[in-house]
């Protein structure tokens, strides 16, 4: 539902969607150095070069969002009034409207501390447009929770 949801946002045909570009792995099927303490997710930059390629676009960026259950599981203990289906659903747009923009070098990756705080508050704002006019039950509970609270939920890190 994030997928579609993130790709009429940003009018891509299933051709432009970032397919090949990434993947959405949850605890169980982490790397013990993909999991985190504290975010909702990370975002793990696989650099890669294709084999055989001598143009620069032969090399190629793999996002994996890398959920983590733990960090998810004890705020929703913490706020009971909270669901998991919607609070998946808002970490995952956003994560995705993340990678977006990445692709589309609307964001650097790399960029200063500073610059991936607004950042942040940018993509809050972005997955609270396009979640806003969803049907979906509990998902205005989960949108009025992160409408106060646009501090950081996941974490980058890129590996060669
Ligand atoms: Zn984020």
């Amino acid at each position: 539902m994030a997928e579609e949801l993130v790709s009429n946002h940003y009018k891509m045909s299933a051709s432009q969607w970032l397919h090949p570009k990434y993947d959405v792995k949850t605890l169980a099927d982490l790397a013990e150095d993909e999991i985190v303490t504290g975010p909702f997710a990370q975002i793990i930059r696989y650099e890669g070069k294709l084999k055989g390629g001598v143009l620069g676009s032969s090399a190629y960026d793999f996002y994996k969002i890398c959920i983590q259950d733990h960090a998810i599981l004890k705020s929703l203990e913490e706020h009971p009034e909270i669901a998991l289906y919607p609070f998946a659903l808002y970490i995952v747009t956003h994560e995705l409207v993340h990678i977006v923009r990445f692709s589309r070098f609307l964001q650097n990756f790399n960029a200063s501390d500073e610059e991936k705080l607004m950042e942040e508050r940018r993509v809050h704002g972005i997955t609270h447009d396009i979640l806003d006019p969803v049907k979906a039950q509990g998902l205005s509970t989960v949108l009025t929770f992160y409408g106060t609270w646009r501090t950081p939920i996941d974490g980058l890190r890129t590996i060669p």
